[in-house]
């Protein structure tokens, strides 16, 4: 229970990963605050599901859905603990790829971790006690053709990250990233069978991820034991990079 009496929020928590690891930081104690996009059934099965915790419904690619999170995040105390979770994919070849196609993903997968992380970095720096995880993807450091824009926002979101983490060290605020190779969520589900079965061949441990591979890192860089651990990136990947 080493995140007792802490608020922490977790975007896009509805499904997948962020489900995961909503669990696991109501497993460590914290108050969590489950954000999420339109599954309302699926979000306040979760919170029933973790007792100590409450869905938020926002749009975290917009100002006003970061408005609401952190209205919400006040009404609670405020939040020292935050997850950057919410993402999604949109991909497509470089040459046919819409501006529609590249804007929603930096949206959702750049600017969002951007906006959240300002928003929320008040009561951490007041407190002068903070920590964050945002969730990149090995796709920034090794490519994916069909998604130069999920890579380039999720390359985005370490660099984003590092600095972040320089100008809020000396405030007791670490920022860290967490890169999952294939994780079996909704959204790899999306991808052809063929194409997944091509990848499993290339991951030394011969399977895809489980989101329960990837929450009890992001709970163990939230906690005190990570708590001279900062700027950092760690892959999660059965070895793929
Ligand atoms: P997922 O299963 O597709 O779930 C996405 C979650 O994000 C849902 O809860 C969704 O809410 C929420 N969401 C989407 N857009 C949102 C928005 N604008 N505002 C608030 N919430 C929003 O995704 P996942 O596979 O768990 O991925 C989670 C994170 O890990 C993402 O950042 C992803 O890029 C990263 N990642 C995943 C993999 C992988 O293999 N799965 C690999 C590397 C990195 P609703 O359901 O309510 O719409």
């Amino acid at each position: 229970m080493e995140l007792q009496s802490k608020v922490a929020v977790v975007t896009g928590a509805s499904r997948g990963i962020g489900r995961e690891i909503a669990l696991e930081l109501g497993r460590g104690g914290a108050r969590v605050l489950v954000n999420y996009l339109r599954n309302d059934e699926a979000a306040a099965a979760l919170v029933a599901e973790i007792g100590n915790a409450r869905a938020v419904r926002a749009d975290v690619s917009t100002a006003e859905g970061v408005a609401r999170l952190l209205a919400v995040a006040e009404e609670e105390g405020g939040a020292e603990l935050l997850v950057n979770n919410a993402g999604i994919t949109r991909d497509g070849l470089m040459l046919r790829m819409t501006d529609e196609m590249w804007h929603d993903v930096i949206e959702t997968n750049l600017s969002s971790v951007f906006r959240v992380c300002r928003a929320l970095a008040e009561t951490m720096l007041k407190r002068r006690a903070g920590a964050i995880v945002n969730l990149s993807s090995v796709s920034a450091h090794t490519g994916n053709p069909g998604q130069c824009n999920y890579a380039a926002a999720k390359a985005g979101v370490v660099a984003f990250s590092r600095s972040m983490a320089k100008e809020l060290g000396r405030r007791n605020i670490r920022v860290n990233c967490v890169a999952p190779g294939f994780i079996d969520t909704d959204m790899t589900r999306a991808l052809p069978d063929e194409a997944l079965r091509e990848v499993t061949k290339l991951i030394p441990m011969r399977r895809l991820g489980q989101p329960a591979d990837v929450a009890p890192l992001v709970r163990f860089l939230l906690g005190p034991g990570a708590a001279y651990i900062t700027a950092q990136t760690f892959t999660v990947d059965g070895g793929l990079s």
